[in-house]
């Protein structure tokens, strides 16, 4: 069962500076400012038109999430998603 309450919302800064809204599922709860809707499939979605991009939908995203919202969770509440610079 999906647990939307551990869906981050996340956008990544790709090489080409787009912001591509992913939603990543973490191991922790998040406060409800964060959090993203679960789509079908894997946990994750991407944001349209990516087309060239590499996004890491991996165990490494997940990792670089979390690492995220402990060194700046109160940024990241403030902005309501976490912002990742690949
Ligand atoms: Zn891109």
């Amino acid at each position: 069962m999906p647990q939307p309450d551990r869906y981050v919302s996340v956008k990544i800064e790709c090489h080409s500076k787009h912001l591509h809204d992913i939603c990543v599922e973490v191991d922790r709860q998040v406060p409800p400012d964060l959090r993203c809707e679960p789509n079908a499939g894997p946990g994750y979605s991407r944001g349209g038109g990516s087309g060239g991009c590499s996004i890491p939908f991996s165990d490494e995203l997940k990792e670089t999430t979390m690492r995220e919202l402990r060194d700046n969770f109160q940024g990241s509440k403030r902005r309501g998603y976490v912002l990742i610079h690949q």
